[in-house]
């Protein structure tokens, strides 16, 4: 664009046109930006004039629907948000915006991003472009399927748990979660304040490198936010593993009940790495065992609170009442929120309330925040005798859909190897790696120490260049 090789409105012309054509078979968007043309025409004209635009310029951005976005509906997949159009962007939204990138839209997600298949979002399931059968993962399930059937050219997601991770791996694009305090959540709908992370699900990890340089950085408006210096990700990608000491986690590759083409993955990326010439040494995280539990109770006491806000009085939705002033507070919320939610944020809600009162908060909540701790003082023990540690992202490669949405605790254990790296703040990526017997993509997740996302990026950028049939593309393309 920047060079006048092609228009930043025939870019933008070229992937709503893919996406109003394409989008029927997948449910990845829930709205459209209807002044998109007329923003990528502003950008053009920008750049006719000789100014400069930004590193973005012209790249039309999906948004997953939890970040708000001035003047365009916002809803985090709920009911309860249908209707909001938020008067502000969110930071990243607004750091895409001045870097010369554009919205496209506002991409589907579990609500409120409570989820790993993508299928408890108001706005209904979004399937999986390499098979329609078959989930998408989630939350970012809408990101990571409309970036795949490249609807979009590149994407945000947002990952509490492993939302941005794990639907990488199932649709197989790059997904990285940087550090805890990287990326300004400031205008980000709030799930679990202490784990969430923004970050770009992309088709490369030169993509994501340059998406980082714009998204990170200190923001006065999240006091969350690191001081620490934006590293030139993009320009410092460096793939020779020559000397670089790769952790390969025990408990997630030798407890056995991978499924055996996840297994096979790991087997390559390994034994590729190694005849790169990385050292390949064995870390220990024993209190895996205790991520789910711990990570279920801190991730829903923190929604419970966080999702108090949507009591009907000042925006969302409010159950209809013909006659306001005949009836109480209590009825009057628990209406609306009754109606509002969907059945899974209602099982966290009443969870996390749990957890968090008198008599059962030092048992629960407390308990999980002290193993958290400990959690995080075993990543930094096993970092000192290692650069990045290798993991799958999940158990098995993508499932069919309506497979485990009825068993919530099949559903959570879906999460045993991302939900740590949230619960210790650490950055972590998920690369393409091969596939399934039955053509389902397969991740391998990368993370690092924290502020190292270089060398997770590093690492990435080499594996992508060695992943088996990269050149396949999706049914839906
Ligand atoms: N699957 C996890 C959950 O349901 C993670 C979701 C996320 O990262 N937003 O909470």
């Amino acid at each position: 664009v920047k060079t006048k090789k092609i228009s930043a409105k025939e870019v933008s012309q070229f992937f709503l046109d893919r996406a109003q054509r394409l989008d029927t078979k997948l449910n990845s968007f829930i709205g459209l930006n209807p002044d998109l043309l007329q923003q990528a025409e502003a950008v053009d004209q920008r750049i006719a004039k000789g100014e400069d635009v930004g590193p973005l310029a012209g790249v039309p951005y999906g948004i997953k629907d939890m970040f708000c976005t001035k003047g365009l509906r916002t809803t985090a997949g709920s009911k309860i948000l249908e209707n909001f159009v938020p008067p502000y962007d969110a930071t990243v939204v607004a750091k895409i915006k001045a870097a010369g990138g554009l919205v496209l839209g506002k991409l589907n997600q579990d609500e409120f991003a409570m989820g790993s298949s993508n299928e408890t979002s108001f706005f209904g399931s979004v399937k999986n472009p390499w098979n329609t059968d078959y989930v998408p993962g989630g939350s970012s399930g809408g990101s990571a399927a409309g970036q795949a059937a490249r609807l979009c050219a590149a994407s945000l997601g947002t990952d509490t748990g492993g939302s941005i991770r794990q639907p990488a791996s199932f649709c197989g694009i790059v997904g990285v979660k940087p550090t805890y305090g990287r990326i300004s959540r400031y205008g980000i709908i709030a799930y679990a304040s202490s784990l969430d992370q923004a970050g770009p699900m992309v088709n490369s990890v030169a993509d994501a490198a340059l998406s980082l340089e714009v998204l990170c950085g200190k923001d006065a408006r999240d006091m969350t936010t690191a001081d620490r210096e934006v590293p030139a990700f993009s320009k410092n990608i460096n793939r020779s593993l020559k000397g670089l000491k790769i952790g390969l986690q025990k408990e997630a590759v030798q407890a056995g009940g991978l499924h055996p083409d996840v297994q096979k993955s790991v087997d390559q990326a390994v034994a590729f790495l190694k005849s790169e010439g990385a050292e390949i040494v064995e870390v220990s995280i024993p209190l895996t065992e205790m991520a789910v539990p711990v990570y279920y109770l801190v991730a829903t006491s923190e929604a419970s609170s966080n999702l108090a806000r949507y009591d009907g009085v000042k925006y969302g939705y409010r159950a209809d009442f013909p006659n306001l002033s005949a009836i109480d507070l209590e009825e009057f919320y628990s209406k609306t929120r009754g109606q509002g939610f969907g059945k899974e944020v209602k099982r966290r809600i009443v969870l996390g309330t749990f957890c968090l009162s008198a008599g059962y908060y030092d048992a629960y909540y407390n308990k999980a925040c002290q193993v958290r701790r400990l959690l995080r003082d075993q990543y930094l023990a096993a970092f000192k005798n290692c650069d990045v540690i290798l993991s799958p992202v999940s158990t098995s490669p993508a499932f069919k859909l309506g497979d485990r949405i009825f068993n919530p605790l099949t559903m959570y254990l879906n999460d045993i190897f991302t939900v740590s790296t949230n619960l210790a703040g650490l950055p972590g990526m998920s690369v393409p790696f091969g596939f399934s017997g039955e053509g389902l993509p397969i991740g391998i997740q990368l993370t690092a120490a924290h502020f190292e996302e270089q060398k997770m990026l590093n690492v990435g950028a080499a594996l992508e260049g060695a992943a088996p049939d990269k050149k396949k593309v999706p049914h839906v393309y």
